[in-house]
């Protein structure tokens, strides 16, 4: 195989490895090649280490159920246990999760920071919202980040805005990260245009024009320390073989919100909070029939979002799924669900994202993670509400029928007087709920205080010098938005960090 980017591919590599570079980055996602990014052009020598594999725009399959087995960790069956069995998703490929992701591009709110910082006064006067917007600013200037063009929304996102129109509800078109796009809505699966301004076709290029050095196929195990300092890590490639990359400044990791915590975990750093604290926007769906048809594998895979709803902790969004997944997503038994599946083009299919405040934790297991998450009863009674509104804005939409989905409910709703009474008959049991994870937040808090928080105001490890983190295991909470743009700000600030040191 021919790499783009990568120097070393780990299928290959059988025997010992050893390299050193100043600054070693575990994970190449938005928040590690950010990090490589901003290092390398700053004349600083970086590696960045992923578990996954390169993949070009060619290999990107159309199929949901191929596309997860390639390029989703687990091949997209990672589960939190709770109250609800919870799937959560995330990329395992070189770009991390901005491969397989909707490339909808929000700025962390100005509330949420100004919440941090009244929580915690030492973080407040360390990560100022004018640094931080300062940072979204450049991110989103190399990135592209503009308002879906109506050109190519499709049906599924233009019917979106109409419903919400129509309740007299805010809601706008998304802005996303691409250049070229065609409204070919495979973002889960890969962009195959390459138009998504994903990690490996922006920010992981320039980090390698810049000197960067990135290997694949490399899993990290630990991180070694000796008398308080971060030196290296090790692991395996994917073909068995050992490797130490030695570290000469510093050791940033950068393996997300979940494999973050288990990888200081097993490297004995279990100074504070370290893998508690888990914060997510759970997101549950709806479905919709419309008489004529949507597509809804077709147009920006998600184009448009209804934002009224903020307040309360949801925000819908127009989700794109190729028939495979959408298949799923339609109610019925025999001839009925043979009718339904012969007209899968009429589905349109909508998704809430909430903003939990359900904590949860992550634990290192013997094969994978251990990640336990229970809504709290507010949360399961916000979800309800959101079924509801989804309901509610596929109807004004022009919806025919509508599934919510949810036991001990009728299965067919058909006027917004039905739907309405969801809101008080709906179930309350959270088990009820089909819901998954894809945004995932503070297992390695930053903060004043070493009790309460894993790492410094500074990114840096409270107990262990010359190691940082810079994914979103640092976010005090979650945000209400999508945060692909905030991990990155955050990112480009502890690389900063990083380089003062
Ligand atoms: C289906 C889906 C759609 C989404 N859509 C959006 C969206 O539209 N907008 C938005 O803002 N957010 C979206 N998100 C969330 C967003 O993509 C993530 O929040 C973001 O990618 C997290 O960045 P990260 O760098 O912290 O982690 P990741 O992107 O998950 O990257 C971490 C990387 O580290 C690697 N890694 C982990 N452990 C190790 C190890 N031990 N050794 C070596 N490498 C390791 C992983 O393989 C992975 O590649 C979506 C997520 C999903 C799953
Ligand atoms: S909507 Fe299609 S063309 Fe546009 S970025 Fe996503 S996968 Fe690529």
């Amino acid at each position: 195989m021919s790499a783009r980017l990568c120097e070393l591919d780990g299928r290959e590599v059988r025997a010992t490895l050893e390299a050193e570079a100043d600054v070693v980055i575990v994970g190449s996602g938005p928040a590690g090649a950010t990090v490589a990014r901003t290092l390398a052009q700053r004349g600083v020598s970086v590696i960045v280490l992923e578990e996954g594999h390169e993949a070009q725009p060619k290999d990107f399959v159309a199929s949901g159920v191929r596309a997860m087995a390639a390029l989703y960790r687990d091949m997209g069956t990672s589960i939190a246990f709770g109250n609800v069995s919870m799937p959560y998703l995330q990329g395992r490929v070189v770009g991390g999760t901005s491969v397989v992701n909707g490339a909808i591009s929000w700025r962390l709110p100005r509330e949420i920071v100004e919440a941090w910082s009244a929580a915690d006064r030492a973080l407040g006067e360390a990560l100022t919202y004018d640094e931080i917007a300062a940072a979204e600013a450049r991110v989103e200037e190399r990135l592209n980040v503009r308002p879906t063009d109506p050109a190519i929304a499709g049906a599924k996102n233009l019917l979106l805005g109409k419903g919400a129109e129509a309740l007299g509800v805010a809601h706008r078109p998304i802005r996303r990260n691409v250049d070229g796009c065609v409204g070919e809505g495979r973002c889960l699966q890969g962009c195959p245009h390459g138009a998504k301004l994903s990690m490996d076709r922006s920010f992981l290029p320039d980090a390698v024009a810049a000197g960067g050095r990135i290997f694949a196929g490399m899993r990290v195990e630990h991180v070694v320390h000796q008398r308080g300092r971060a030196r290296a890590v090790t692991g395996k490639t994917a073909a068995g073989a050992r490797f130490e990359i030695r570290a000469r400044r510093a050791v940033v990791l950068a393996a997300s919100a979940i494999q973050t915590p288990c990888l200081l975990r097993r490297s004995g750093l279990t100074q504070g909070p370290v893998g508690d604290g888990l914060s997510a926007h759970p997101g549950v769906s709806v479905t919709g029939r419309f008489d004529a048809p949507v597509r809804n594998w077709r147009g920006a895979t998600q184009g448009h979002e209804v934002t009224g709803h903020r307040h309360e902790g949801i925000k819908l969004e127009a989700l794109g799924f190729d028939v495979s997944l959408l298949a799923t997503r339609v109610p019925g038994v025999g001839q009925d669900f043979a009718r339904r599946l012969a007209e899968l083009d009429r589905y349109a299919v909508w998704g809430a994202a909430i903003r939990a405040r359900a904590l949860g934790s992550v634990r290192p297991g013997p094969t994978r993670p251990l990640v336990r998450y229970s809504l709290t009863d507010e949360d399961v009674r916000t979800t309800r509400r959101a079924v509801r509104i989804l309901g509610d804005t596929l109807l004004a939409a022009g919806a025919r029928e509508v599934y919510p989905g949810v036991p001990g409910f009728d299965a067919v709703v058909r006027d917004p007087a039905h739907m309405a009474r969801f809101e008080a008959e709906g179930s309350l049991v959270a088990g009820d709920y089909a819901m998954s994870m894809t945004h995932l937040f503070g297992t390695a808090r930053m903060g004043g205080d070493p009790a309460k928080s894993v790492v410094r105001p500074d990114f840096r490890h409270h107990a262990t010098e010359a190691l940082y983190v810079a994914d979103s295991s640092v976010f005090p909470g979650n945000l209400g938005v999508n945060p692909q743009i905030a991990i990155m700000a955050l990112a480009e600030l502890c690389a900063d960090r990083v380089a003062r040191s």
